[in-house]
């Protein structure tokens, strides 16, 4: 059998880096296509004509790059199978900040990724469509041509021109709307600095429950019409986790809003937006009369899964896809935590163990099985690591540590690591470094060697572990 050929692929350049994307985003919601607009404040730290960055299904109509010495026509060239852009200018950039225009349109796509289309059913029983995102790992270039790796982060002002009877929301609270007779045009307050996976637009019609926690957060749930009732567990959750979350890390929530939003098409079962958290419905709504105690746990379970990511993801952000289990595996073990804590009564530790520990382990025991971490490269080979060793392999390891570590210390360890890293990106050793520093104890060596773990680690409560020595297995230790 012949080995898979990996596609070839390169990060994008850094002479030319993003600081500020000022987007701004007409849907039309019957055509089902969008019209776009970015100004993109950059800084060019290195001489070059050339500013590459990524873009995929999007026509560029127009291009400049202004600068103190005046306005530069660009030409774009389009790399399909790269995902990139290049815009190309008769001279070269002066060194400094400037800003790069592009307008550009694009399709309301039923790919379920970028900025794309989500049938609903008015209560009247007319089938309508809402534009909504999903731009983890890499479609946020789908919405907007954009530096689209999550190291480089900058910060987001999003206008949208909706038809005037739609709700339109985004990562941040509304600045301003202005009436433009059968449009309303919503402006946003700037987003914090954060990666371009993380943005977030919808437009469509939804109901909200909400509620203000005691940090002055104010939560809403939103539902399709006629179910708002369905939100008030989510709610209840959302308002829970928040607080502990901010009182565990001991670092505050930055936003002043968290918007939990359940959408009709949705590929993922949840994903974390900065501050507008998107849910498949049925892991997010809960009848009241028909809902059975399995589905609401399952509902608190993801609720506090993003928003442990928050924190573990949104202000600190994994440097590359290769680090992805960080994140997915500290969000699996943190929503167990959490709902161990705030709701005893569901004995969720048991349910951990029984799911998500033994699946992790049934997978393991595979020869197709493979270390939690993984080198990727291409955007093709990232949606493979989005699976359960990342998550419950992740979590599971995770758990051992905080179990070896102790909760002080892990705790410690935790506020050290975020604060650090607040607004950047990290690496796994650099977050096995602040728990080593805060318990005093060998984390790194622990990682590395399985032996190790297994002599040294009061383990839980499943023999079978002994003898999966594959579930500590990291692989070797990446080569820098
Ligand atoms: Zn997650």
């Amino acid at each position: 059998m012949a080995a898979v050929e990996k596609k070839p692929f390169q990060r994008l350049p850094t002479k030319v880096i993003p600081k500020n994307y000022d987007l701004h985003i007409t849907p039309d919601l019957t055509a089902l296509t969008f019209l776009g607009k970015v100004s993109v404040t950059v800084t060019v730290k290195e001489q070059t004509n050339v500013i590459k960055l990524n873009s995929v299904d999007i026509k560029v109509s127009t291009c400049h790059f202004k600068s103190a010495s005046g306005t530069l026509e660009g030409k774009v060239e389009y790399d399909e199978t790269a995902e990139t852009i290049s815009v190309i200018f008769t001279q070269q950039l002066a060194i400094g900040e400037g800003s790069l225009l592009l307008e550009y349109a694009g399709n309301l796509n039923d790919l379920m990724k970028g900025f794309y289309r989500s049938k609903y059913t008015t209560p009247s029983g007319e089938e309508r469509y809402a534009g909504v995102t999903q731009f983890e790992p890499t479609d946020a270039r789908r919405a907007l041509p954009c530096w689209d790796e999550p190291a480089l982060k900058a910060t987001f002002d999003v206008t949208l021109c909706v038809p005037k009877d739609r709700t339109a929301l985004s990562n941040m609270p509304e600045k301003s709307v202005k009436d433009l007779g059968d449009k309303r045009e919503i402006v946003f307050e700037r987003t914090p600095i954060m990666s371009t996976y993380l943005l977030a637009f919808i437009v469509g019609e939804y109901e909200f429950v909400e509620e203000k926690d005691k940090y002055g957060v104010l939560h809403r749930v939103y539902t399709p019409l006629g179910k708002k009732e369905q939100g008030k567990w989510a709610l209840e959750v959302s308002v829970k986790a928040l607080t502990f979350y901010r009182e565990y890390f001991d670092i505050p929530y930055p936003l002043l809003k968290m918007d939990l939003i359940a959408i009709a098409d949705f590929a993922a079962g949840a994903m974390e937006n900065w501050g507008l958290v998107t849910y498949r419905e049925r892991l997010l709504l809960i009848d009241p009369l028909q809902s059975s105690l399995m589905t609401k746990r399952r509902v608190a379970l993801v609720v506090a899964h993003e928003l442990a990511h928050q924190w573990f993801g949104n202000l600190v952000t994994m440097e590359w896809w290769t680090h992805l289990w960080l994140n997915e595996g500290f969000a699996t073990f943190m929503q167990y935590h959490f709902t161990h804590i705030a709701y005893p009564e569901y004995d969720i530790w048991t349910l951990f163990v029984d799911e998500t520990l033994s699946s992790a382990l049934a997978l393991d025991g595979m020869a197709s099985s493979h270390p939690i971490e993984v080198p990727v490269g291409h955007p093709s080979e990232i949606d493979e690591i989005f699976d359960i060793i990342s998550y419950h392999k992740g979590s599971s390891v995770l758990r051992m540590l905080h179990d070896y570590i102790g909760d002080d210390d892990f705790k410690k360890g935790l506020n050290q690591y975020l604060t650090k890293y607040s607004y950047k990106n990290a690496e796994t050793e650099d977050l096995w470094a602040s728990l080593e520093k805060a318990s005093g104890k060998p984390i790194q060596k622990v990682s590395y060697f399985p032996a190790y773990v297994v002599q040294s680690t009061p383990i839980i409560s499943n023999t079978r572990l002994y003898r999966s020595l594959k579930l500590y297995k990291f692989g070797p230790k990446p080569s820098k």
